[in-house]
């Protein structure tokens, strides 16, 4: 059974939502974040709790430094933290690069990689041998996108995923010795809210026909390869980026 506490950002829907149960059954006690949704994030504790688990809920924008440390502080009142996934995420409307605001590419800046980063930085003073931690694992969500560049559609989303990409490869060898493993999962095309969230409801009815395995995945599919990477079965498993894209974007 895993220990400790696992903080995952954006888990009150989607794919974070997944990897919270998931993770509640593996036996962490999870932190279910959510910036605006409280209902959704009681909902996903409340189905952790009823299957015998343990979780608790905190509200916090990843684009705020000061939410982040709150959001730590209550992880750290559930007891020792025993990882992260940066999932919380966002996309904009579709548009071209010509069209985009600057507004609009500080926010997309700020949640998606520096939330990331600040998050990993709590994260990393709190697991790291160095700081008199036990170690633990950090899994950062990237996209395809960060591979296919999403051009005419978020180029904006897609090179804060690249970012996020080079983000995971550096962190792991900066904490590689200090019990410290950090790895990425980049999704393809995953049935979630997200898509309406860009303006595309329909996106993955859409396109499934399209993707190699003519449907899209689902939010169970990428919280099993996060669970992966963060368990002792992925013990030498640092640094990697791991496509659950049914083959969407495999090529470098
Ligand atoms: P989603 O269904 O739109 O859910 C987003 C989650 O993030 C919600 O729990 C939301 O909270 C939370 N959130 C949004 N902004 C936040 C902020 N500023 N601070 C804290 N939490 C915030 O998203 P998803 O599809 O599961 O995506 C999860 C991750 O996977 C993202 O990083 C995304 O870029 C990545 N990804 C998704 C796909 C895909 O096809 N779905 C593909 C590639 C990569 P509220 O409920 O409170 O709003």
């Amino acid at each position: 059974m895993a220990e400790g506490v696992l903080l995952i950002t954006g888990a009150s829907r989607g794919i974070g939502a997944a990897t919270a149960i998931l993770a509640g059954r593996a036996g962490y006690h999870v932190v279910v974040n959510y910036v605006g949704n409280q209902a959704a994030a009681e909902t996903v504790a409340g189905t952790i709790a009823s299957a015998g688990g343990r979780a608790s809920v905190v509200q916090g924008d990843v684009g705020s430094e000061a939410d982040i440390l709150r959001m730590f502080a209550h992880a750290d009142a559930q007891g020792r933290l025993a990882g992260l996934v940066n999932n919380a995420g966002v996309v904009d409307l579709s548009a071209r690069v010509d069209e985009m605001s600057l507004e609009r590419l500080e926010r997309m800046m700020r949640i998606n990689i520096i939330g990331s980063i600040v998050c990993a930085r709590e994260a990393v003073k709190r697991l790291s041998t160095m700081h008199g931690g036990e170690g633990g694992g950090i899994v950062n969500l990237s996209s395809a996108a960060a591979k296919l560049g999403a051009p005419a559609n978020y180029v904006d989303y897609a090179s804060a995923k690249g970012a996020i990409d080079t983000f995971t490869v550096g962190l792991a060898k900066e904490v590689a010795a200090e019990g410290i493993r950090v790895n990425a999962i980049r999704p393809g095309i995953i049935a979630t809210d997200i898509h309406a969230s860009g303006g595309q409801p329909d996106r993955v009815a859409e396109m499934e026909a399209s993707l190699p395995m003519k449907r899209a995945g689902t939010a169970e599919e990428c919280a099993k390869a996060i669970l992966w990477l963060l368990s002792d079965e992925a013990s030498y498993t640092t640094g990697a980026i791991l496509d659950v894209s049914g083959a969407r974007a495999i090529l470098p």
